[in-house]
């Protein structure tokens, strides 16, 4: 496995499913007395946050926690400081507390890189702009695994808000590893340009796909990062793309239906769609936990010990174990430039204006 987890397409498909058989014993714990294990102790984790995000914060924090790392959480939002000027700053600064892990989450596309080429620690990418979100990704996997008993081969239709979606981006990615056949469906004017290279179908018809579905991921329409009008109301763009109930019914018995959070009841999803048995929405924060706990047992020094002997005691020496060598790290600040493609992200956070972005700020 790399050192970071920067893209979903940093990960090969045996390293991806090592993180989901990981999640999978990790989940285990869940369900004891003491949920947590020494694996990390006196290692440390940093939740370096740019932009707003109490959910995903919260769920590396626990998860973090759980294997007993430290946790530091920086909140950077609000630096008056030039954007790539305080991110390298803020890098020197990990470097001298000796982060043993940083995760970033941060506005503009490309950050997460960066921050790699200036810090010896890992850095597990939170969401970074319009670009990628792989730990989101390999939750949603986790789930679908879970419900549906596998991915390979399972079809897979993201509708929505695609253009301003980085879980769309590393899905697409992901599950394309793991074998799963995905199709976009969203308004032409959601979809980015480049989306025909993407390895997935497009559609622009919900209730064509729906019945050949095993599973549907609703994307949030994402207000604020829209400058223009992308759609001529919401109410039109809730019948023609909103999974509401009529729509669900058309599709097959065994289907989910997932939503990475935070959702916009009645708009793309409606309130009966999300609270019905079908809806893995629940369980997909339950998982993040699971999921990322893997993923830094894995980043800081569980990667040697591969799959084997997770239960009990071979978690419990994995802290000791080796702490993957810096090899590549000479390289750290050249070969950056032109990576950071923060021009295509957020030029319009104003928002749309006509959904309360509040919840939005708040949660995601
Ligand atoms: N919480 C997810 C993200 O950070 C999805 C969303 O914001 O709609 O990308």
């Amino acid at each position: 496995m790399n050192r970071h987890l920067i893209s979903a397409a940093d990960l090969s498909r045996d390293d991806a499913l090592l993180i989901l058989d990981t999640a999978e014993e990790l989940a285990q714990l869940a369900e004891r007395p003491i949920r947590k294990l020494p694996t990390l102790r006196g290692r440390t984790v940093v939740n370096l946050f740019y932009e707003d995000s109490t959910r995903t914060r919260i769920s590396f924090e626990a998860a973090a926690k759980r294997l007993s790392a430290d946790v530091i959480n920086f909140s950077a939002k609000g630096s008056s400081v030039a954007k790539g000027e305080s991110l390298k700053d803020t890098a020197l600064t990990l470097e001298a507390m000796g982060a043993d892990a940083v995760v970033i989450r941060h506005q503009a596309s490309g950050a997460p890189h960066r921050l790699a080429g200036w810090v010896r620690g890992s850095v597990v990418n939170a969401g970074d702009g319009t670009h990628e979100h792989p730990t989101q990704a390999l939750l949603d996997a986790f789930t679908m695994r879970r419900r549906l008993g596998r991915v390979d081969g399972l079809r897979v239709a993201i509708v929505g808000d695609v253009l301003h979606s980085r879980v769309a981006r590393s899905n697409v990615l992901l599950l394309r590893t793991l074998g799963a056949d995905v199709t976009l469906v969203a308004p032409p004017t959601l979809l980015p340009v480049a989306v025909s290279a993407w390895p997935c179908d497009v559609s622009y018809d919900l209730s064509a796909v729906l019945p050949k579905t095993d599973v549907v991921m609703m994307l949030r329409v994402q207000a604020e990062r829209m400058n223009a009008a992308y759609f001529p109301t919401v109410r039109e763009y809730s019948r023609r793309y909103g999974l509401d109930a009529a729509r669900m019914a058309m599709l097959p018995d065994h289907s989910i239906v997932m939503h990475p959070g935070p959702m916009n009841r009645g708009v793309e999803i409606a309130a009966e769609v999300a609270d019905s048995a079908r809806s893995t929405i629940v369980e997909q924060v339950a998982n993040g936990v699971s999921v990322r706990m893997a993923v830094l047992y894995l980043l800081l020094g569980g990667a040697d010990l591969g799959g084997a002997d997770l239960g009990g005691a071979g978690l419990g020496n994995a802290g000791t174990g080796a702490r993957q060598a810096d090899a590549g790290k000479a390289d750290a600040g050249e070969a950056d430039a032109g990576r950071t493609d923060a021009g295509r992200t957020d030029a319009g956070r104003e928002g749309a204006g006509w959904l309360s972005n509040e919840a939005a700020e708040v949660a995601r």
